[in-house]
């Protein structure tokens, strides 16, 4: 696998013996939760694995890589100035914009002097007597701190393909997450890209164009809608700059962190015109949350489901030429129960004569060789091979670090049937642990921004209600989480959601227990939720002095 090359950095400065909070993960979360600290005038520092701010925009380099969330609503709200002076650039912007965004507000706010690049955190150890963390890196740093906060991101600890000869290609690999900053430039090569969920979707349209000859191996077709990305006019800029406060409001009241209109109609009560005349729009219009709520019931009915399911097989049918290229990119899971794609010329790219799609349900991966890739029927041969394939999404950031709560309980071993948080905030047994983002909270099924800056400043409010009081710990209860464990499950059992083998569910990870991870009642309700649970004293948790 070829190493990422890091930024140079400024030499960096001793890691102090203790802090207030010790902080893990420098991307939007680390960066806005060491913005918020400095204002509570506590000692902070942020340790981050990479060489720069910027998290996933950071690490996902490959090409083609683009948010799906519009840029002017995947952005941060906390500061009315920067929402003033930054000037996007594009409707999705492409990972270089937004890297250079998360560098603009870690420039402005000043943020690079607390945080230490290039260091994992490697464990963290609960002490019940000083009731503080001891937290360790793989440099052999140690601080304690009274506060540890996980902000390590729920698609940050990658995935290979669990198949034999991943080392004995002796070409060059690459992961989508791990890609060189210096890029890669694939003209001249034969290419096989092995997974089709967001980043191969992203990145097959732009490696086609370069290669020789691109072979895609497909275990499980991806719904995709064609993004219609653009350059933003100065209108819609200047609209949005006066009506920002109005957008945030309704962006924090909403499902996804997306303001849409609340669907009223059944797919299943329309006639058949009308219900294709709304997928149609909402195809037409490039958003996913267009489809996503296009009726009421596309989460929770199949029935309703499966009339978006055939709009979409229609669709890819009539674009993809090789009737049999078209059905094997035909996904038959329902539609949003796995991470939808917002694409490019995707499903275009099939058409193309250099593009192969190599259906892994027919004939199964076996190995990688030292020329290539061996599925149950034949070996392919290529001058490089990339992996496409993922995450150990929501917890495997977290799991990596040895962390360990009460009596030395090992957090990994205490989710090791699945993960379990009261609010996705926090877990019982590990006291003054804070995840940002974590499972059991809305994470992915948002606009993950409006989910990181709510998070962020409801670990910040707890801190203060404890400083206020005059209290040193807080940890939720067994019976509150319990009880919201099973709330979550509650949830994602009345829609449609556990019907896919999804990463939403673990099922991308061999070994790991299926449990549906997310939060599914929505950004709005979740918020509302939290901000009672502080308004009653943070109902649910145990606080001490
Ligand atoms: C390819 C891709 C596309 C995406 N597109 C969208 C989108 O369109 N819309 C959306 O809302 N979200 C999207 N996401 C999700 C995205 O991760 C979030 O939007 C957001 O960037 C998460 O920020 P974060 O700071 O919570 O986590 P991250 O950005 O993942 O940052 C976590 C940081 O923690 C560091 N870290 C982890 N473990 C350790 C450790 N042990 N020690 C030290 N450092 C550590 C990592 O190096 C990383 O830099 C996408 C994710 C990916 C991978």
């Amino acid at each position: 696998m070829s190493a990422p090359s890091h930024d140079p950095q400024p030499a960096s400065p001793t890691v102090p013996s203790s802090v207030d909070v010790a902080v893990v993960g420098a991307g939007f979360s680390g960066m806005y939760l060491l913005h918020r600290l400095r204002e509570l005038n506590l000692s902070a520092i942020v340790f981050e694995a990479g060489g720069d701010v910027g998290g996933t925009w950071y690490w996902n380099r490959y090409p083609g890589a683009r948010v799906d969330v519009e840029s002017l609503a995947y952005s941060y709200s906390f500061s009315e100035e920067l929402e003033q002076e930054y000037e996007w650039q594009e409707r999705y912007p492409t990972q270089p914009e937004i890297l250079s965004y998360a560098r603009h507000v870690a420039d402005r706010f000043d943020l690079r002097r607390d945080i230490f690049f290039e260091t994992r955190v490697t464990a963290a150890s609960y002490d019940e007597q000083a009731r503080t963390w001891l937290v360790r890196t793989g440099h052999g740093d140690e601080v304690t701190a009274r506060f540890l906060v996980m902000a390590t991101g729920c698609l940050s600890s990658s995935k290979l393909p669990e198949i034999p000869g991943l080392d004995r290609f002796e070409g060059p690999t690459y992961h989508t997450a791990h890609w060189p900053h210096e890029g890669v430039d694939f003209t001249g090569m034969r290419v096989g890209l092995i997974g089709t969920g967001s980043s191969g979707v992203q990145s097959i349209p732009v490696i086609a164009e370069q290669a020789t000859a691109l072979t895609v191996f497909q275990r499980t077709p991806a719904y995709s809608l064609p993004a219609r990305n653009r350059t933003l006019r100065p209108d819609e800029i200047a609209d949005m700059r006066a009506n920002y406060r109005a957008f945030r409001q309704a962006q924090r009241e909403s499902g996804f962190g997306v303001p849409t209109p609340i669907p009223e109609k059944s797919a299943l009560e329309v006639s058949e015109e009308e219900r294709d005349a709304t997928f149609e729009q909402a195809w037409e219009s490039g958003s996913l949350v267009n489809l996503l709520t296009a009726f009421h019931d596309l989460s929770i009915d199949q029935a309703a489901n499966d009339t978006a399911k055939r709009f979409i097989h229609r669709k890819i049918h009539q674009i993809v030429r090789d009737p049999r290229t078209a059905a094997d990119l035909c996904p038959e899971y329902p539609v949003g129960t796995k991470r939808p794609c917002l694409d490019t010329d995707y499903y275009e790219t099939f058409n193309r004569p250099n593009v192969r799609l190599v259906n892994l349900r027919r004939t199964p991966l076996v190995e990688i060789t030292d020329r290539g890739v061996r599925t149950s029927d034949d070996e392919y041969a290529f001058d490089a091979i990339v992996y496409a394939t993922g995450f150990d999404a929501m917890t495997g950031a977290l799991t990596n670090v040895d962390i360990r709560g009460r009596g030395g309980a090992s957090l990994k071993e205490a989710w090791s049937a699945g993960p379990r948080t009261y609010l996705g905030i926090g877990s019982a047994g590990y006291p003054n642990l804070f995840m940002i983002t974590g499972p059991g909270s809305p994470s992915v099924l948002s606009n993950m921004v409006v989910s990181i800056e709510q998070h962020v400043d409801w670990v910040i409010d707890a801190i203060e209600h404890l400083d206020r009081q005059g209290l040193r710990t807080i940890e939720p209860t067994e019976e509150a989480q319990d009880a919201w464990v099973d709330h979550v499950n509650l949830i994602a059992g009345a829609t449609l959601y556990p019907k896919a083998n999804s990463w939403y569910m673990g099922a991308n990870v061999p070994g790991k227990p299926q449990v549906f991870m997310p939060y599914a009642g929505g950004v709005g309700e979740y918020r509302k939720t939290c901000d009672e649970v502080a308004a009653q004293g943070y109902k649910g948790f145990a606080l001490s002095t």
